[in-house]
């Protein structure tokens, strides 16, 4: 078939292709047969919707995504509203309709009246609760929500989701295989795109009804507006970020890229852009407000959205790391930070423990220890959690020192280079410009773990912000580091970073840095390296390619 554009308007940005799949409206099957019984169904269908969104919001605030959070909880009232139901009573009562018909028709009419209003805030509210009847209907018709159930659906090949329209609580709770969205109807400022932007998911909305029957292939461009039906080749890789395979230096030694995540937003935006999984989940993020230790269930609450969405894939999930700038209002007070925090606490620790092996059985599951002193650190979870493959984070210049023995009970090493470069040259990680880790000091501190690591046949990860510095890398790939867990808006550039490294330079390179007498000496070296390497670097964060130097 041959290549189609459909015009729309842009609503988030961003550019994928995938294979449609075309969301259908609920149909009422039959006529009814007794007013009454339809309308306790369309009630029930209503109510069930509500529950459905209220335990969206809560796993949404869970996530620390609040602001989505609040954009759903107004479903949830809306549902409850007395001329919702006195809307609905009429359209089954009176006028006889099927539950499923009777609540996208009731909504309606309380949509058209919210908006006609004429406010613009309440104008959004209106489509709110239009996408509350569709989602009510569909359970009444169906049984299941719109997008196919409250939790999500497995992840597979990467799909276009397309619908005449979407609300807010439809896109939050996309399954992970959804890569971009086209809606026949809808506008660019409607709540759900709000949450496409925010989630980094590709939108066009207002396409016409053209696209409720595509099949096949098709291409959505956010940033034009326009969905492609059955895209050529040489467009979808013009416009689209191309699929990257697993990272590799330019001789074919293999880097894993990871993404560190706080929700399944970043997880998504990661995993797009082709990360091989998660380096380091910050599961402290949740529960800054925490007023105690988090239950087992709120784990769970926490956990499961963004493990479900590693599924099959590496998942580390760091325990709480509580304390410092990440103190909670019930640990005020209190001086130690990390695991040490944790051990302190024996009964919290293990709740977590046994939250993140429930919620993370379908992934590759490491579990990650934040500011490791000692083995000891490392032995106390592994009596707690035997079967679970256990990573030590070397975070302080002491851990450093002792990095043999904590190599030796760990399973894998991660260097924390945000916390030990602060540890190592004696700056304060919080204050404003940039801080030179690619300090001689700390390439020593980071060669000296790779040749714990490499005598104990352990992986070594950094997941602090050198594992995406353009200067840095070089220099983790010749000390041994074989995984970066970085930011994930900067898994594209890390991967293309780590494909101009030769590894037998980097480690002829990371000799020299460990032996320089300062930063700056370090980066001379590295700008001899970069031109040999054909590039240069261009300040922090920027690779220009040889030959379109300004
Ligand atoms: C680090 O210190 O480098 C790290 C990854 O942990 P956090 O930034 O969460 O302290
Ligand atoms: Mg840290």
């Amino acid at each position: 078939m041959a290549e189609r554009i459909l015009p729309g308007l842009p609503a988030a940005p961003g550019v994928a292709t995938g294979r449609a799949r075309v969301l259908a409206a609920a149909i009422d099957s039959g006529p009814v047969a007794d007013r009454d019984e339809e309308l306790a169904r369309a009630r029930a269908a209503l109510a069930e919707a509500g529950a459905q969104l209220e335990a969206l919001a809560a796993r949404l605030r869970a996530e620390g995504r609040g602001e989505e959070a609040e954009i759903v909880e107004t479903g949830v009232l809306m549902a409850a509203d007395p001329a919702l139901d006195a809307a609905l009573e009429a359209a089954i009562l009176t006028d006889g309709l099927a539950a499923a018909a009777a609540l996208v028709r009731a909504c309606a009419i309380h949509a058209d009246a919210i908006a006609a209003l004429g406010d613009e805030t309440l104008a959004l509210r209106a489509d709110d609760v239009r996408s509350l009847g569709r989602r009510a209907a569909a359970l009444a018709a169906t049984g299941a929500s719109a997008s196919g159930g409250s939790a999500p659906p497995a992840a597979g090949a990467p799909t276009v989701l397309i619908a005449e329209d979407l609300g807010p609580a439809d896109v939050a709770e996309l399954s992970p295989d959804v890569v971009a969205i086209a809606l026949a109807a809808g506008g660019p400022s409607a709540h759900a795109a709000v949450i496409a932007r925010g989630l980094g998911i590709p939108m066009v909305v207002g396409a016409g009804a053209g696209v409720l029957s595509l099949d096949g292939d098709v291409l959505v461009d956010g940033d034009r507006g326009e969905v492609v039906a059955e895209p050529a080749r040489q467009v979808a890789e013009r416009r689209a970020v191309v699929a990257r395979g697993p990272g590799r230096t330019r001789d074919g030694e293999p880097v894993r890229i990871l993404a560190n995540a706080a929700g399944s937003a970043d997880v998504r935006v990661a995993l797009t852009a082709g990360a091989e999984g998660v380096g380091l989940l910050r599961t402290e993020l949740a529960f800054l407000d925490a007023p105690a230790w988090p239950d087992e269930a709120a784990h769970r609450a926490a956990l499961e959205p963004v493990l479900h969405a590693l599924a099959g894939r590496t998942a580390t999930v760091r325990v709480l790391d509580f304390g410092g700038d990440k103190t909670p209002p019930f640990l005020r007070g209190t001086d130690a930070r990390g695991i040490a925090l944790l051990r302190s606490a024996p009964a919290a620790l293990a709740a977590q423990l046994r939250a993140i092996e429930a919620a993370g059985a379908g992934t590759d599951l490491r579990v990650l220890l934040p500011l490791v002193h000692g083995a000891e650190d490392v032995d106390a979870v592994r009596a707690l959690a035997p079967r679970v493959t256990i990573g030590a984070m070397l975070e302080t210049a002491d851990a450093i020192g002792a990095a043999d023995e904590i190599a030796a009970a760990a399973d894998f090493l991660s260097i924390g280079t945000n916390d030990l470069t602060a540890d190592v040259l004696g700056a304060d990680r919080f204050a404003p410009g940039a801080t030179a880790t690619h300090d001689p000091r700390m390439v020593r501190a980071i060669v000296r773990a790779g040749e714990a690591a490499a005598a104990h046949g352990r992986v070594l990860e950094v997941c602090g912000e050198a594992a995406s510095d353009p200067r840095m890398i070089p220099l983790l790939i010749g000390a041994g580091v074989t995984e970066l867990s970085v930011g994930a808006a900067r898994v594209g550039e890390t991967w293309e970073r780590v494909a101009a490294v030769d590894s037998r330079d980097a480690a002829r390179l990371v000799r020299a840095a460990a032996n320089a007498p300062d930063a700056a000496a370090v980066e001379r070296l590295l700008g001899q390296a970069g031109h040999a390497g054909g590039e240069r670097l261009d300040g922090p964060g920027r690779i220009v390619p040889a030959g379109r130097q300004p």
